[in-house]
């Protein structure tokens, strides 16, 4: 990357779906163009609660109402009256008051939470997002996701932590809510560049995704990555390759890892072919570190490792499934790194308006990216491929958790 413009021109809210998100992949598209390259859209469905409005007030002891927004794909209903109950931990007493009333309860719509409500017979729920000390809070736009929503359905909404904080502190009888959505469907793309190479049926991928959340601009998460990816089809494109290259900008992660499972499924036939993936998601942030996160062997961290020493760059490697699109490679059977530059805390916030161009450097993101390249370059022309491609039972296991495959009970 030689300056930020590009960056620049691709920090915009980029929502799974939405023409937004079209958009950006269009404005990658022309770059690749501009290289003399072709790459080809592949469109994928996803489900999307669309119109979804919600209201939430007390009812009693006295009337009062709160900002909401509704959770998509969750349950709807145009009137739910009932008592209202602090659910502040999912322990047996707190489950034991669940039953008939609409909960308020601590953290994210996580599989065993919403699991635990729903067994404990409660008819609505309301999450809450943000810190006591933000001055302004964007509430956020939730949905449920298909594996929570197989557990049942039941009208949920969203409001400010300070809304919770009232809440919680009027400690009211009874409270009422309404949720309208309509469930629909809209259409995401990956795009998809490959460079043949000498060994054609060995295959390395690079990916990034290129969505970005709800009121995110989501330049550090991860038009990072994707420019990355650009500048890894620019460096590799200059020589053919020993082994095939393909270069994906996946849609809709932030949605559950959409694009990356889909160009995995689309993919089946070949799948074996591909000998790795490299991932990147959040790259160039100031204040922070490198790591690489590796779902394979753990020789494929020493292998990092040995090159990070070779080339006097500092980086953190472990083994495990990393939130990312990573994992649905891995979940295919390719051995798959994502490689990230975590900020400190404070350093750069996603997932909010906070995820602007102001923390990142160009100087940071081309020092990460060039170790990438010369890791990359090692794998791509070794005579023999030197990632292993089995997949240790341990992945295997992180694999199923992860994917909510073998849940706890
Ligand atoms: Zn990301």
């Amino acid at each position: 990357m030689e300056n930020l413009a590009l960056l620049e021109k691709l920090s915009f809210e980029r929502i799974a779906g939405s023409k937004e998100e079209y958009r950006a992949a269009m404005i990658i598209k022309e770059e690749i163009e501009k290289m003399g390259l072709n790459a080809t859209l592949e469109p994928f469905e996803i489900e999307f609660p669309e119109e979804v409005t919600a209201t939430f007030e007390i009812t009693a002891p006295q009337n009062q109402s709160f900002e909401v927004t509704g959770v998509g794909m969750a349950g709807v209903t145009k009137g739910l009256e009932a008592p209202f109950y602090y659910g502040q931990d999912l322990d047996e007493i707190s489950l034991s008051q669940m039953k008939g009333k609409i909960v308020l309860f601590n953290g994210a719509l996580r599989y065993d939470s919403y699991k635990k409500i729903i067994q404990a017979g409660a008819v609505g729920f309301i999450t809450f997002n943000g810190s006591v000390y933000d001055t302004e809070i964007e509430v956020e736009d939730r949905y449920l996701r298909p594996k929570l929503q197989e557990l049942g359905k039941i009208p949920g909404v969203t409001m400010s932590i300070h809304d919770a904080q009232t809440l919680v502190r009027l400690n009211p009888t009874t409270v009422r809510l309404t949720v309208n959505a309509k469930e629909s469907t809209r259409t995401s793309h990956n795009l998809v560049v490959t460079l043949p190479g000498d060994i054609e049926d060995e295959i390395i991928c690079f990916s990034g995704h290129y969505d970005s959340v709800r009121h995110s601009k989501g330049v550090y998460d991860n038009a990072t990555g994707a420019l990355a990816v650009l500048d890894f089809l620019k460096y590799f494109s200059q020589k053919k390759p020993k082994r095939t290259l393909k270069f994906l900008w996946l849609g809709t992660e932030e949605r559950g890892l959409i694009g990356a499972t889909q160009y995995v499924k689309a993919h089946q036939e070949t799948i074996d072919q591909y000998k790795l993936n490299i991932n990147l998601d959040m790259l160039g942030v100031v204040l922070g570190k490198d790591i690489a996160c590796v779902t394979g062997e753990e020789a494929i961290t020493h292998y990092i490792d040995f090159v990070a020493k070779e080339l006097n760059f500092a980086i953190k490697t472990s083994t495990g499934v990393y939130p990312s699109d990573s994992t649905p490679f891995a979940d295919g059977g390719v051995p798959a790194i994502t490689f990230a530059r975590g900020a400190v805390v404070g350093g750069a916030q996603i997932h909010s308006k906070k995820d602007v161009i102001d923390f990142i450097s160009v100087e940071s993101f081309n020092q990460t990216v060039e170790f990438i390249q010369a890791f990359a370059s090692r794998v791509i022309e070794a005579e023999v491929c030197p990632i292993p491609s089995t997949m240790p039972k341990k992945m295997l296991e992180e694999l199923d958790d992860y994917l909510l495959r073998k849940i706890a009970e």
